[in-house]
């Protein structure tokens, strides 16, 4: 059984901020600001691309809910809603999760950023993906 659903059975402990029948919301174990949240569905799965769309709404209202109460009692700025899907893009726990990450200012040394600076042909790109 995988490290998410443990905690969702409480095998493991865990700092709750929001449940419900489908949807679990909990503390990053690794807090990037104050309020690093990780909301992730109970049923268990791999990624983003194995879930149905009906989960995925389900995470996302949580997000709306809890970011609209961060904003209210931590008086964060704004946030950042994350989700790596698959090892290239730095998923660890193989159990489908977004990060709600607060914001609060300009120095808090959290990078999200895109290098932008590879040659890029966009009228190809366009061709294949339209
Ligand atoms: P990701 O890299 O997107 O797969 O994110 C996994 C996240 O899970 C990391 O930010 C970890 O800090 C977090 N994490 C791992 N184990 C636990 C745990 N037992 N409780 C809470 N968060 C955890
Ligand atoms: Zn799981």
């Amino acid at each position: 059984m995988c490290i998410f659903c443990k905690i969702i059975n409480n095998e493991i402990p865990s700092y709750k901020v929001y449940e419900d029948e489908y949807v679990l919301a909990i503390l990053d174990i690794s807090q990037v600001c104050d309020g690093h949240t990780l909301i992730l569905p109970k049923k268990h799965y791999d990624n983003f691309l194995d879930a149905d769309l009906q989960t995925i709404n389900r995470c996302m209202n949580v997000i709306k809910i809890l970011s609209n109460k961060y904003k209210k009692i931590l008086n964060s700025k704004g946030f950042n809603i994350l989700n790596n899907t698959n090892e290239i893009a730095g998923q660890t726990v193989f159990h489908l999760h977004f990060h709600l990450i607060p914001r609060y200012d300009e120095n808090d040394e959290i990078d999200i950023s895109f290098n932008r600076k590879k040659p890029f042909d966009l009228a190809k790109i366009h061709e294949i993906l339209k």
